[in-house]
């Protein structure tokens, strides 16, 4: 994720693009940069850090004449955050300017073969290549060129992309990545999002699937992936500023809850490639993963609960041992970790100091450290031997769900290519396995189609005093987490129980009225749930329970319930989470809670 802008028009670009670069602050921050037209060629400034250090630099944009650019606030993927990591990124001729958003898959091999032909590399990113690429096409006609680079492309992008012998054009082109369009007077724009036109435009055209636009002062045109023109009728938009920000939703959380399908898509498909799973890990060879003999995932908070879902998958698909310990209690436990241990380290921001800490610790002892981490470049990402990331984009409310999501995805991709290594997985397992992820953006997006009727338990349970959740196995590390972004967010009491241990002391708590929230995905213990689910209701408590469409016995002793729709066991664990999500957004909305900013909480925790 990251934001785009482009302009052309009469005004001076630079302080107007830093000021719609602003608006999408939200998208990408760890650097930033401008690419400037005129009659003299491209110029370029670009920065790391927040934008303010662009914008010192150009003093506002001041320093840049010029009435035509293409600017981009940058989320690293592909290469620390840097000055020469930051877009635009310039072709080596200095003839191609390109600010892009997106993953391009494929840009190793495009790079050897850039490379063999002469084009010299200057930064670690994956779009680069897209520049040089487009610079190898060009024979004096851009869309041709672009057309024929675009071809080339795997992965995701949204591209805005300048041409130095052409200042009166920007040309933008998107694939599973967005991108629109501001149509002015005199004057047109690109961006990412909606709320870095506002100030200029409310006309916006929505670029589709693979479509490409020229923009000039006077007009814009379209054309599909054919070459055909694409005739749109502008769209009005009426939100205010704030509203469109947040996209339209009444808060981050909500979009980060919806848009956890492109944040899942985006961390698993640029790792599996023709059936089999790549992780890029250059430390943790296969020579080391045949020698783990012990596991140990560090986490806090809910990537502890990533860790705890991990738990189950992997000692059972490795056939070691794997524990799960809080960072703050790890680093204290005088924790067994030699040359045959793997630690896995979970932190959204990569900041996380308690988790930094641990990390530090299982490495002074000589584990093999792989992460986990959102955050490209991060304190956590550097000192790690490997790191996958998760594509998530930045996360702006405090309580987490993307992040959780992709964490949980990543891990999904862990399991399955030690298990490859170590030797536990079939060629036809590793196909049914595949084809599980693959599915899996689509699946997610079909649970957030509960949002209606978890709106509706929410209204009916939203004054209680406390909730409990119950569940065995994944269905309780999911509770674990279920109930905790409850709390974090409605500040209502509850409490996650592994269903089995509910008479040993917390049945005591369960009275007429009392909300009890039973998870039932995981099959082979079904029945189990549903005699807990029958002792829970003997005593007074009303149950919401999650289960399978097919499954006709806990829908037989349930008050509510929700139901998934068949998946493969390997997935399952990210399905129940997304109406559990929602439960507590709503909850909280219907509270009157402050749900991007929950009181006492802060985002990244960088204390001990
Ligand atoms: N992959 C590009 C980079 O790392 C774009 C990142 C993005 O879209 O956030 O620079």
């Amino acid at each position: 994720m990251c934001g785009i802008v482009g302009y052309i028009g009469a005004k001076q670009a630079a302080p107007l693009l830093l000021a719609a670069l602003e608006k999408l602050e939200y998208r990408g921050y760890d650097s930033a940069g401008l690419a400037i037209l005129s009659a003299d060629g491209l110029s370029v400034c670009k920065a790391k850090g927040r934008l303010s250090v662009l914008f010192e630099r150009t003093q506002g944009g001041a320093s840049m004449p010029g009435t035509a650019g293409v600017g981009h606030t940058r989320w690293a993927t592909h290469g620390e955050p840097s000055d020469v990591n930051s877009h635009p990124h310039l072709s080596h001729s200095g003839r191609v300017a390109v600010v892009h958003n997106g993953i391009v898959e494929n840009y190793a091999q495009l790079r050897e073969f850039l490379t063999e032909h002469g084009y010299v590399f200057h930064s670690d990113t994956d779009t680069e290549i897209v520049a040089q690429l487009v610079d190898y096409y060009y024979k004096g006609d851009p869309v041709a060129a672009v057309r024929a680079a675009e071809a080339q492309l795997m992965g995701s992008y949204a591209l805005g992309i300048a041409f130095a012998a052409h200042p009166n054009m920007l040309i933008a082109v998107r694939k599973d990545s967005p991108l629109i369009l501001g149509l002015g007077e005199g004057e047109n724009f690109i961006a990412s999002d909606i709320p870095a036109l506002l100030k200029h435009t409310r006309e916006i055209v929505r670029l589709g699937e693979r479509e490409l636009a020229v923009l000039t002062r006077e007009g814009i045109s379209v054309y599909d992936r054919f070459g055909d023109p694409v005739e749109r009728e502008p769209e009005y938009i009426a939100w205010d500023v704030s509203a469109a920000e947040k996209g339209g939703y009444a808060h981050f959380m909500l979009k980060e809850i919806m848009e956890q399908p492109e944040a899942i898509r985006n961390t698993l498909s640029p790792r599996v490639r023709d059936g089999k799973i790549e992780l890029g890990l250059t430390r943790i060879t296969e020579e080391v993963i045949r020698g783990i003999d012990k596991i140990y995932i560090v986490a806090c908070g809910s990537a502890s609960y990533v860790g705890m879902t991990s738990q189950y998958m992997l000692s059972k698909m490795l056939h070691v041992p794997v524990t799960v310990e809080l960072a703050s209690e790890f680093r204290y436990s005088d924790p067994v970790v030699d040359a045959n241990t793997l630690v896995i380290v979970i932190s959204q921001s990569g900041e996380t100091l308690d988790t930094l800490f641990a990390l530090r610790e299982a490495k002074r002892r000589g584990g093999r450290i792989l992460s986990i981490v959102n955050v490209v470049g991060s304190a956590i990402a550097n000192e790690s031997e490997d790191v996958v990331y998760t594509w998530a984009g930045p996360e702006i409310a405090v309580a987490t769900t993307k992040a959780y999501s992709t964490q949980l995805a990543v891990m999904y991709l862990i399991a399955l290519h030690f298990a490859k290594v170590r030797g536990y997985l079939a060629d036809a397992a590793q196909e049914e396995a595949v084809a599980a992820l693959t599915a899996l953006p689509d699946q997610v997006a079909a649970m957030l189609g509960k949002r209606e009727q978890m709106q509706y338990l929410a209204s009916l349970f939203f004054n209680l005093r406390d909730i409990f959740f119950i569940g065995r196995n994944l269905d309780y590390a999911l509770c674990l987490e279920g109930s905790l972004k409850l709390k974090e967010i409605s500040y209502i009491h509850s409490e996650a129980y592994a269903a089995g241990e509910l008479k040993h002391g917390t049945i005591s708590l369960i009275e007429p009225g009392t909300l009890v929230i039973a998870l039932c995905t995981y099959a082979p213990l079904r029945e189990k749930m549903v005699s807990n689910i029958r002792e829970v209701k003997a005593r007074g408590a009303v149950v919401i329970a999650f289960t399978d469409e097919a499954d006709q016995t806990v829908p037989a002793v349930a008050d509510h319930v929700i139901t998934l729709p068949k998946c493969a066991q390997l997935v399952l664990p990210s399905m129940p989470l997304i109406p559990l999500q929602l439960f507590a957004y709503y909850v909280a909305l219907l509270k009157g809670c402050d749900i991007d900013k929950p009181r006492n909480l802060a985002k990244s925790v960088t204390v001990e």
